[in-house]
């Protein structure tokens, strides 16, 4: 069964699915096309004739049937939305409705040049001022930039406009806190920026510890608090408006790290607990699609006091005369080349407008409603390290199981893949023991649901039974364990012949 590098099962999986780079597919003298002869006298060489090649060294040469079955071939090793459940907690894996990517693609949208005069692009001008009003309604704040490229690109631009408004306050302070169960980029971010980052404990709750935090905000070097709301544990912070309050009479200012937006959308608003500057991830909450490094938008929202700081350019004008300033002195300048990954923003705006307010509070209350069906279904068999209630998202911990199976959650979500699902988020928050993340949101119906949990179920059962089985995973996928250090500290990011 475990398909030993030379066994049979191994070969008929190398034999099956040949992943062969397309370089080694290469034949010399196979084509895909063959140009009609020229009836008129080849146009002589150019001015430049040293640019121009005599022959392509380097490229494959396939048929057109091989080009087409190698990529089909790829395409459908690989894992997506498209093909199943994808339970990434903190990712928000969400199905992308392929209408949105009908209206991407619209001509206006798509082949619209980025510097068209500001008459000639009123339509998308117009789609990115309704984009940042709808989101300013949807978080409580009062102005959006829809510049930054990812997460992490919107809390770095977050971070800064903190500082220019602190600097222009003539009050520049040096540290950042960060709860211990926040997100890495949160705590880089800071450092990137040119602070000193200080952790907060989280309490038995799994909450910001709210005395650790007065204690340590009162010293007043406090520049901002970045905090995640539902938190990576899934739990809501329910003292949010007590910590802004904090952070506020000692001087300091909220970020709030918005990725868990899902499960608070059309619920309640940061805005209106306090928060100063927040970023959206709009490649989770609003369904644009992301994995694999694809293209994301980080909208920043902010309050008044940081609006004047937000980047260049920002839009203005009334619908029908939209234009791009530039004129913003204490600007921090563009974080993103244009105005932000556009694509995405078309498909968030499609997103929104499609359900509309009702619709969108009814996904996150979905959202909620999937994550705590597959706690109840999984509570009792993996150990739940937080008993507050959760909301887009539930962590596991696989404390039980190492102890009584010797399984650890590297082998469970390893298996998962045996049974056709992704593995949920592993080993993040790091203050939960092997914790498993996950994250199911609305889109997905109780039958698949009720798959995954069986899958679950069904590996446990395994880890006492057969461990080996469960500890030798993935059996059926195209390459088994890989040695994941060595993909990031010796990567080959070159073929060589
Ligand atoms: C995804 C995520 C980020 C980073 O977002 P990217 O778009 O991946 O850069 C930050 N914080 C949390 C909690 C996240 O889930």
């Amino acid at each position: 069964m475990t398909g030993a590098a030379g066994g049979p099962e191994a070969r008929a999986r190398r034999i099956r699915d040949r992943l062969g780079l397309v370089f080694e597919e290469s034949r010399p003298g196979r084509r895909g096309v063959d140009p009609i002869p020229l009836d008129v006298p080849p146009a002589p060489p150019e001015a430049e004739p040293e640019i121009l090649r005599e022959r392509v060294e380097g490229l494959p040469e396939l048929s057109e049937p091989e080009v087409v079955r190698h990529f089909t071939r790829l395409s459908r090793l690989n894992y997506s939305i498209d093909r199943g459940l994808y339970p990434l907690g903190s990712c928000t894996m969400k199905y992308n409705p392929k209408v949105h990517e009908w209206a991407a693609r619209l001509p206006g949208f798509a082949r619209v040049h980025p510097y068209s005069p500001d008459a000639l692009a009123q339509g998308c001008l117009d789609l990115l001022a309704g984009l940042e009003s709808l989101l300013a309604t949807i978080t409580g704040m009062d102005a959006v930039t829809l510049q930054p490229a990812a997460g992490a690109h919107g809390e770095l631009t977050g971070i800064l406009l903190i500082r220019a408004c602190l600097e222009a306050r003539g009050d520049a302070r040096k540290v950042i806190l960060v709860p211990d169960s926040a997100h890495g980029t949160n705590p880089a971010t800071a450092s990137f920026s040119g602070y000193a980052v200080e952790e907060i404990p989280s309490d038995a709750r799994g909450c910001v510890d709210l005395d650790a935090l007065r204690r340590r905000a009162a010293v007043g070097d406090v520049a901002a608090m970045m905090a995640t709301n539902p938190n990576t544990l899934g739990v809501f912070e329910e003292d949010i408006a007590e910590v802004a309050r904090v952070l506020h009479e000692n001087g300091a200012m909220l970020y709030m790290d918005g990725a868990n937006m899902n499960a608070m959308i059309g619920i309640t608003r940061p805005g209106d607990a306090g928060v100063d500057v927040m970023h959206l991830n709009l490649h989770k909450t609003f369904s644009t699609p992301h994995g694999g490094g694809g293209p994301g938008a980080g909208a920043v929202a902010v309050k008044r006091h940081l609006e004047p700081f937000l980047p260049v350019p920002r839009v203005s004008g009334a619908p029908g005369a939209r234009r791009l300033g530039y004129d913003r002195p204490q600007a921090i300048g563009r974080v993103r080349s244009f105005y932000g990954n556009f694509g995405m923003l078309v498909r968030a705006y499609a997103y929104i407008r499609s359900l509309g307010a009702e619709g969108l509070r009814e996904s996150g209350l979905t959202a909620i409603l999937n994550a705590n069906y597959v706690r109840r279904r999984l509570e009792g068999v993996l150990h739940l390290p937080y008993s507050s209630p959760s909301y887009h998202e539930v962590v596991f911990s696989d404390r039980d199981l190492e102890a009584q199976t010797g399984i650890k959650t590297l082998d469970l979500a390893k298996r998962l893949m045996d049974y056709g699902f992704h593995p949920p988020t592993v080993y993040f928050p790091l203050i939960v023991h092997g914790a498993l993340m996950i994250e199911p949101t609305e889109t997905e119906s109780r039958e698949e649901l009720d798959a995954f949990v069986e899958a679950v179920r069904a590996i446990v059962e395994e880890a006492r039974t057969d461990p080996d089985l469960v500890r030798s995973a993935p059996h059926t996928t195209p390459v088994r364990r890989l040695d994941e250090t060595g993909a990031a500290r010796k990567p080959k990011l070159r073929f060589r012949p």
